[in-house]
């Protein structure tokens, strides 16, 4: 199981194993604690996952701060 969620610093959609501890932002480099941060969506397998990031991500490259 992969999870989904947004870097908590510049709120990146990234995705990470269920049972990973922690994932590195791609964009800002946080180490984004994966207990404190929001899932947006779960995916079976790796692929989906990408497929989910890359869909809620969308085209832009600004993104919103989770404030
Ligand atoms: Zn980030």
């Amino acid at each position: 199981m992969f999870v989904v969620f947004r870097c908590r610093r510049c709120g990146r959609y990234l995705y990470a194993r269920k049972d990973a501890k922690s994932r590195i932002c791609a964009k800002c480099g946080f180490k984004n604690d994966l207990r404190k941060v929001v899932i947006v969506a779960k995916a079976d397998d790796e692929r989906i996952a990408g497929e989910i990031v890359r869909k809620l991500q969308g085209c832009g490259t600004e993104f919103k701060s989770l404030g």
